[in-house]
C-alpha cells in the first residue's frame, strides 16, 4: 500500500480558522455576560479521551468555560466510540435524553464528534431522527471546529462534516486541556492500516500517519517542563510508527529518543500489535530506564484458526516467543491483553485454547469483550451460529479464570517496597491512589497534596482489585 502524504502543519497557521475563532469570541462576548459553559464527555479508548482534551483546548480558545453539570451547559459535546455496538447505543441513549433540554434552552448547542459519526448510516440517522443535534464532526474534522461552530452559532445552520479519508494533515501545537497535570497522553500516530476482520477503526480513523519525532519530543519536553510525571505514547499500532517518514525512525528509535529527555518522568505506550512487535522494540524497552515495565500486547484469541479469521497475521507460537523474550529481558514484566470472546465461528475448543493461553501467560489484567458485529467489516458476513447466551457463559468463565490469576499475582507483591506515582484521591477517604511502574494500583494513606509525586511504599495487603501500602520514603 502506498503511504498517504501526511503533512505536518502548525494549527495556528490555519488563517481561516483564526478568522472564524475571532468572530466566535466576539459573538460569545456580546451574547453572554460571563463565559458560556461547555460540557465535554468522551467515550471509548485513550485516543478518544485525548481527542476530548483537544476539543476542550480549542473550546477554551474560543471563549468557553467548562462544567460537569450537563444542565448548566450552553454547548454539549459527546465525543463518541464505535468499537462495539453497546458503546453506540449508549451515545444514542444520551443524545435522546437531550431533546427536552434543548426545548427548554433553545440556544443550547449539541455537538457529536468522533468515531461513531464517521459511519454513513449513523450520520444519516442523526440527520433524520435527531434534528436537534446541531453539529457533527468526524475524527479528522476537529481542526475545523471554529468554522463548523461558526455556522451553527452565527449562521444558525446545522453543520455536519465526516470524511475519515479526508484531511490527513498532522496539526501541531493544537491547544489541549489535559485532565491531569501529572499524566498526559501523547499521540505518536493516527489511523490504522491493519483491517482486523472484526474492527471498525480503520474505516473511521483513516490511514496510518506518523507525527515527526521532533514534534513528539518537543511536546514531551514541554509537558515535563510543566510538571508532567508520566506520558503515554498513543497509537492504534505504535509498532508501525515511522512508516512513510522521510527520516527513518521506528518506534524503538522514538522510545530511546523520548527516554533521553531529561527529567523525572516515566513513559508508557499503547497499543502494540504482536505482528509488528520485534525483539528490537523489546530491547529498546529494556534499555530505557524511564519506560515502564508493562507491556500491553493484545492477543485477541488463543486459537490459531480464529487468529487467522481475525486477519491478525501472527500465530500463538510467534506471540508466546515474543513474550518469552520480553520476560527474559525484563524479569517481573507485567503483561496485559485484550481478548474477544465469541468471534463468528469460534467453537468451544477454540475458546478452551484461549483459556489455556491465559493460564500459561498469567496476565496481570485482561480487557475482555464479547464480539460485536460492525457494519462494513469483513467479519460482518461470517456465519455466527453460537448463541449469545453461550458466548456470555464463556465470557464469565474467562473472567473467573483471569480473576483467580490476577488475585494470586497481587498476593505476590505483599512485603515488597516499590516506587509509585501518586495519581488521585483514593476510594477510601484520607488515601491516595498510586500506580507502580508495572501499572498496579496501590492505595496509601497520604494527604492529597502529595498527588503528582513519586514515592516509595511498602505493600502491606492485596485486595481484589489493587494493593494497600504505607509510605516509606
Ligand atoms: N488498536 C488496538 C485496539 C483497538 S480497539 C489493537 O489493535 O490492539 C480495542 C479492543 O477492542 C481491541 O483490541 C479488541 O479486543 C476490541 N474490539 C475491537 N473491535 C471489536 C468488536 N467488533 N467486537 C468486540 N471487541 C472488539
Ligand atoms: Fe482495529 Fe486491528 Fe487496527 Fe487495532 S490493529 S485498531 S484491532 S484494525
Amino acid at each position: 500500500m502506498t503511504k498517504p502524504k501526511a503533512l505536518s502543519q502548525s494549527y495556528w497557521e490555519l488563517s481561516a480558522q483564526q478568522t472564524y475563532a475571532a468572530e466566535i469570541r466576539k459573538t460569545l462576548a456580546e451574547r453572554y455576560v460571563s463565559p458560556p459553559l461547555a460540557y465535554v464527555h468522551s467515550f471509548g479508548c485513550q485516543q478518544s479521551v485525548y481527542d476530548g482534551e483537544r476539543f476542550k483546548g480549542l473550546l477554551a480558545e474560543l471563549g468557553y468555560g467548562f462544567t460537569d453539570e450537563i444542565r448548566r451547559a450552553d454547548l454539549i459535546l459527546y465525543n463518541t466510540c464505535a468499537v462495539r455496538e453497546n458503546a453506540e447505543q449508549r451515545v444514542f441513549g444520551n443524545v435522546g435524553a437531550l431533546k427536552g433540554l434543548k426545548k427548554n434552552k433553545p440556544g443550547l448547542i449539541i455537538a457529536l464528534a468522533g468515531c461513531m459519526t464517521e459511519q454513513q448510516q449513523v450520520s444519516e440517522k442523526l440527520k433524520m431522527s435527531y434534528p436537534y443535534v446541531d453539529l457533527v464532526m468526524g475524527t479528522n474534522a476537529f481542526a475545523r471546529l471554529p468554522e463548523l461552530l461558526y455556522r451553527v452559532l452565527i449562521d444558525g445552520k446545522r453543520s455536519i462534516r465526516r470524511d475519515p479519508a479526508g484531511d490527513l494533515t498532522l496539526y501541531e501545537e493544537v491547544p489541549v486541556l489535559h485532565e491531569s497535570r501529572h499524566k498526559a497522553f501523547v499521540p505518536v500516530m493516527y489511523g490504522c492500516d491493519n483491517f482486523c476482520s472484526y474492527c471498525i477503526v480503520p474505516y473511521v480513523r483513516g490511514r496510518e500517519r506518523s507525527r515527526l519525532p521532533d514534534d513528539v519530543a518537543r511536546e514531551v519536553e514541554k509537558l515535563v517542563s510543566h510538571g508532567c510525571r508520566e506520558v503515554t505514547l498513543l497509537g492504534q499500532n505504535v509498532n508501525s510508527y515511522g512508516k512513510g517518514l522521510q527520516e527513518p525512525c521506528d518506534f524503538a528509535d522514538l522510545l530511546r529518543r523520548i527516554n533521553a529527555i531529561p527529567g523525572d518522568f516515566r513513559i508508557r505506550f499503547m497499543t502494540s500489535h504482536p505482528k509488528d512487535c520485534t525483539p528490537r522494540l523489546l530491547d529498546a524497552m529494556a534499555d530505557c530506564e524511564k519506560v515502564c515495565r508493562h507491556l500491553h500486547l493484545p492477543v485477541q484469541s488463543g486459537s490459531d484458526r480464529i487468529l487467522q479469521a481475525m486477519n491478525r497475521h501472527y500465530d500463538l507460537r510467534h506471540y508466546e516467543q515474543l513474550l518469552a523474550y520480553a520476560r527474559q529481558r525484563m524479569p517481573g514484566l507485567s503483561v496485559t491483553s485484550d481478548i474477544i470472546v465469541g468471534f463468528p465461528g469460534e467453537t468451544r475448543e477454540d475458546f478452551e485454547q484461549t483459556l489455556e493461553l491465559v493460564r500459561r501467560v498469567r496476565y496481570s489484567a485482561l480487557f475482555t469483550f464479547i464480539y460485536s458485529k460492525r457494519s462494513g467489516t469483513a467479519a460482518e458476513k461470517l456465519p455466527d451460529p453460537t448463541p449469545a447466551a453461550e458466548k456470555s457463559k464463556w465470557f464469565r468463565e474467562l473472567l473467573e479464570v483471569q480473576g483467580a490469576i490476577g488475585s494470586e499475582l497481587l498476593q505476590g507483591y505483599v512485603g515488597q517496597t516499590l516506587r509509585v506515582l501518586a495519581e488521585e484521591e483514593g476510594r477510601t477517604p484520607g488515601t491516595v491512589s498510586c500506580r507502580t511502574d508495572d501499572n498496579t494500583i496501590v492505595e496509601v494513606a497520604a494527604p492529597p497534596e502529595r498527588i503528582g509525586e513519586f514515592f516509595k511504599v511498602r505493600i502491606t495487603e492485596a485486595m481484589n482489585w489493587a494493593l494497600r501500602g504505607e509510605v516509606t520514603g
